[in-house]
């Protein structure tokens, strides 16, 4: 048998120490626990990581998204001075590619000061490696309440998937916040506890609350929409959130865990493998606009790249490269737009917010 992680160790010790621990606990651990978390210890993307994403994927993404950040800024009256916040960078190549496709814009180029929100070691290093060839200032830190006051433009793609998220289970009685247990048999199980949170469904919509028994809902903290809502209603400037999940708060279990390109079961090696659940993008956008911000969309992540114009990007790279190479062009293309199982088309969507003074942002009109 394998050896046990040693954040399993640390887990199991809690348990039987405290009692049951809350799913969202368990995932911020397994996630972000400075020692052992999955994301703090390695950089799990790329193709021969866990998981690959739309920057990873192909070019075009991030350089549409550079594209958008310039025509906000411009929608701003371009001010001299722009923060550009990136949430959960990755290995940096949305970032680096985005400043790319900007070089064409030296007045755009000059006003920036990137901050890059970051809490894994391993991958703000990698963020280093990936964006020191630019002659642009960068800052990195560990949360957006971090990064100075200022007109800002957010950008976070996968971000929100990796915050821990809550679950409860609707018996008779009400509903019941989900926890893990060491089962009868050592194993680490999932457990409700016997009293329902109390007053919990007056937070929930309407079609959440009559759930049937045994339905499961799923909840995250509004800490970081809510900050993303304040900054933009301060400070002026926009945000640009980009995940899967869903355009209405439902019911449903989408907690999963993701090992070597496959599904694994959330509870085995915790630290080892990479926990997500679906946004929620109503909540998101009820906790940003509660702040001030206006919000708009979500849209299909296919109709957003669509209308910051990937078709025309796609057929501009093509003609420049042998045919192996535009056969890729266009396998990324249909992977970012696809609506099948393979593409991320419909899945992902895209949400944005703005001080009411811009207006619509660009790819939302
Ligand atoms: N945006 C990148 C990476 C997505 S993976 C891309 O599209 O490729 C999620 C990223 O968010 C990682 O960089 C991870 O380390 C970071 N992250 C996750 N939770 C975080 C938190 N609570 N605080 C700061 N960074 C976090």
């Amino acid at each position: 048998m394998d050896e046990m992680p040693t954040l399993e160790i640390e887990i199991r010790r809690r348990i039987t120490v405290a009692g049951p621990m809350p799913v969202g606990e368990y995932m911020a651990l397994c996630l972000g626990d400075p020692e052992h978390g999955y994301y703090t210890t390695r950089d799990p993307l790329g193709s021969r990581g866990d998981f690959i994403t739309a920057p990873e994927i192909s070019q075009m993404f991030g350089e549409l998204i550079g594209l958008w950040m310039a025509a906000v800024w411009k929608q701003m009256g371009a001010p001299e001075n722009i923060r550009i916040i990136e949430l959960g960078p990755g290995r940096g190549t949305l970032m680096n590619d985005a400043l790319r496709a900007v070089e064409v814009m030296p007045e755009f180029r000059k006003a920036l000061m990137v901050h890059l929100v970051e809490f894994s070691p391993v991958l703000e290093a990698q963020q280093e490696r990936t964006l020191e060839h630019h002659s642009i200032p960068m800052v990195w830190h560990p949360a957006l309440e971090d990064v100075p006051k200022g007109p800002a433009i957010v950008i976070a793609n996968e971000f929100f998937d990796a915050l821990p998220v809550n679950q409860a289970v609707k018996t008779e009685h009400g509903w019941h916040e989900r926890q893990i247990e060491i089962d009868l048999l050592g194993n680490l199980a999932f457990t409700v506890p016997r009293d329902p949170i109390a007053h919990f469904d007056m937070l929930l919509p309407a079609a959440v609350r009559e759930a049937p028994e045994g339905a499961i809902f799923e909840w995250r903290d509004d800490g970081v929409a809510m900050e993303l809502g304040r900054r933009i209603s301060n400070d002026g400037g926009a945000a640009l959130v980009i995940d899967y999940g869903h355009a209405e708060t439902a019911i449903g279990e989408t907690l999963q865990a993701v090992g070597q390109h496959a599904f694994a079961n959330p509870l085995t090696t915790p630290g080892n493998i990479d926990l997500t659940a679906h946004v929620d993008f109503q909540a998101l956008a009820r906790a940003a606009e509660a702040m001030g911000a206006n919000g708009f969309g979500p849209l299909d992540q296919s109709e957003f790249l669509r209308r910051l114009g990937i078709e025309t990007r796609a057929a501009k790279l093509k003609v420049s490269v042998d045919s192996d190479a535009a056969a890729e062009v266009d396998a990324a293309l249909a992977r970012l737009t696809g609506h099948g199982r393979a593409g991320m088309g419909a899945l992902f969507k895209v949400a944005g917010f703005a001080h009411p003074s811009i207006g619509v942002p660009p790819g939302f009109e």
